[in-house]
C-alpha cells in the first residue's frame, strides 16, 4: 500500500517537474521547481524510512518470539538435565529390584524384599505397610509394616484408603488428606489426629486379581509426587507377578502332599514329617502324642444326606482339628477317607489327654445345618505317646490304630488312650 502511494507520489511530482519545465508561462515561478522537487525527495525519503523501521520492527518482534521460545527451550532441557541424576537413580535402583525380585519364589521373602525396597525408595516416607488379600474372607490383613515413629497400626485389616485402593483396584496419591474430597471429611479425622498428611497407596494386582495392598505415608504435606506413585506402582505391579508365580508354585508343591479337602497332609508326608519329629523329640527327651481319628458311622451320613454332606462333615472335622490341636509345631494329617491323625509335639501326658478329650467333645456339640436339618456326629479316638509306646513311626501308628478300634468296639464316641500315658 506505501509503495503503491509512494509511486504515485512521485508520478504527480515528476509531471509537475515535466509541467513546469515545459510551460514557463505558467502563473507559479520556475524558482519554486526546486523546492517542489526537494520537498518530493524528502516525502519519498520520510515513507521509505517509515517503511523500513516498520518491517524492520516487525523482524525484531519475530526474532524476539523466537529468542523467547529457544530460552524456554533451555530452560527446560536445563530442568530435565537438573533431574536426569535423580531418574537414572531411580531407573537402576528398579532395575536392581526388579533382577532381585524376580529370583524369589516365597511369598514371604517378596513381602519382606518390598517392604524394605520401599524404604529404601521413599526415604522421605514415615510408616509403609503390606497387606494381603485373602479372597476367601473378601479381606486385607496386614502382613508386613515399617515405621520411623511410634504409631501403633490399629486397621489391621486396611483402613478406608487401602480398601478404597481394594475396591477399585486403582492407585491413590494424596498430597494432603486434610483437603482431598474423594473421602468424606469425617472418615478423615483419623489420619489427622495421628499426624499422617500425605500418602501412596498402590493394588498387588495382575489385570483384575488383587493380592494386597501397599501404603507409603508422611507426616509432610505434599511429600510424594507422580513419579512416586508411578515407581510404586511398577514395583507393585511386578511384585504382584512374582508373587502369583510364587503362589502357583507353593500351590504345586501343596498338592503334592497336602489333601485338597482338608489341606491337611497326606499320609505320606505325615511318615516323613514325624520320623523327623521322632529324631528331634529323641534328642530333647521330649514327648509326642499320636491320636487315630475315625468318623463313627460316616457311610450312614453319606447314605442319609449324601455325599455333599459327607464332604462337609469332613471339613468341620478338619476346622476343630486345627482349632483344638493345631498349635505350632503339630502335624495334623488325613489318613485315608474319614481317617484323621495327629502329632502333638511336646506336650505332657495330661496335656495330650486334655486334648484329645476337648476334641472328642467339641466334634459331639458340633451340628451342622443342611436344608433345615441339623446334622451330629461324632468321633472315636486312639491315643499313644513316643517313646512309651513305641520308637517307630508304624509301631506308634498301628498300636494308635488297635486302641481306635477298641473305642469303636466300646461303643464309639469314646477316647482309648494307652495305659503308658
Ligand atoms: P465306623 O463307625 O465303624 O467307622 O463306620 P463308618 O460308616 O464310619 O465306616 P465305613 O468304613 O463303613 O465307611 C466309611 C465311609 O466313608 C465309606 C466311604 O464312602 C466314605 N468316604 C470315604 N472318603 C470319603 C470322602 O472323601 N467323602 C465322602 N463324602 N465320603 C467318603
Ligand atoms: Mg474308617
Ligand atoms: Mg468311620
Amino acid at each position: 500500500m506505501y509503495s503503491f502511494s509512494i509511486a504515485i507520489i512521485f508520478c504527480l511530482l515528476i509531471s509537475s517537474f515535466i509541467f513546469f519545465i515545459s510551460s514557463p508561462q505558467a502563473e507559479i515561478p520556475s524558482s519554486l521547481v526546486p523546492l517542489f522537487i526537494a520537498a518530493g525527495i524528502a516525502f519519498l525519503f520520510y515513507k521509505l524510512r517509515n517503511d523500513l523501521f516498520l518491517r524492520r520492527h516487525g523482524e525484531f518482534d519475530r526474532i524476539e518470539e523466537r529468542i523467547n521460545l529457544i530460552n524456554e527451550k533451555i530452560e527446560d532441557k536445563k530442568a530435565t538435565l537438573q533431574t536426569l541424576p535423580h531418574q537414572r537413580r531411580r531407573v537402576s535402583f528398579l532395575f536392581n529390584v526388579s533382577q532381585n525380585l524376580i529370583e524369589l519364589n516365597n511369598p514371604e521373602q517378596i513381602f519382606d524384599f518390598l517392604i524394605n525396597a520401599f524404604s529404601d525408595l521413599f526415604p522421605k516416607a514415615d510408616t509403609s505397610l503390606l497387606f494381603e488379600f485373602d479372597r476367601e474372607t473378601d479381606t486385607l490383613s496386614l502382613s508386613r509394616s515399617l515405621k520411623t515413629h511410634d504409631f501403633i497400626i490399629r486397621a489391621k485389616n486396611g483402613d478406608l484408603l487401602d480398601n478404597w485402593v481394594l475396591r477399585h483396584n486403582r492407585s491413590l496419591l494424596i498430597d494432603d488428606i486434610a483437603k482431598d474430597f474423594r473421602f468424606e471429611s469425617h472418615a478423615l479425622d483419623a489420619y489427622g489426629q495421628r499426624g499422617a498428611a500425605s500418602f501412596m497407596v498402590s493394588p498387588l494386582s495382575i489385570s483384575h486379581k488383587i493380592l494386597g495392598v501397599a501404603r507409603v505415608e508422611s507426616k509432610q504435606k505434599n511429600c510424594f509426587n507422580l513419579d512416586d506413585s508411578r515407581l510404586l506402582r511398577n514395583i507393585c505391579d511386578l511384585a504382584a507377578i512374582v508373587l502369583e508365580r510364587a503362589n502357583l508354585f507353593k500351590r504345586a508343591q501343596d498338592l503334592a502332599i497336602k489333601d485338597p479337602l482338608t489341606s491337611f497332609y497326606l499320609k505320606e508326608y505325615f511318615y516323613k514329617r514325624l520320623k523327623a519329629e521322632i529324631r528331634l523329640a529323641k534328642n530333647k527327651k521330649a514327648k509326642i502324642g499320636i491320636i487315630m481319628i475315625d468318623i463313627d458311622d460316616f457311610k450312614s451320613i453319606n447314605d442319609e444326606h449324601g455325599h455333599i454332606v459327607g464332604d462337609a462333615v469332613l471339613k468341620r472335622l478338619s476346622r476343630s482339628i486345627v482349632g483344638v490341636a493345631g498349635g505350632t509345631g503339630n502335624l495334623v494329617s488325613r489318613f485315608g477317607g474319614e481317617e484323621f491323625i495327629i502329632a502333638l509335639i511336646d506336650l505332657s501326658n495330661d496335656e495330650i489327654k486334655q486334648t484329645v478329650e476337648k476334641l472328642r467333645l467339641t466334634i459331639e456339640s458340633t451340628a451342622l445345618k443342611f436344608r433345615r436339618k441339623m446334622i451330629n456326629f461324632t468321633i472315636s479316638l486312639g491315643v499313644v505317646a513316643y517313646p512309651a509306646d513305641g520308637l517307630e513311626v508304624m509301631e506308634l501308628i498301628d498300636r494308635a490304630d488297635k486302641l481306635l478300634y477298641e473305642a469303636k468296639n466300646k461303643g464309639k464316641n469314646q477316647v482309648c488312650c494307652s495305659p503308658n500315658l
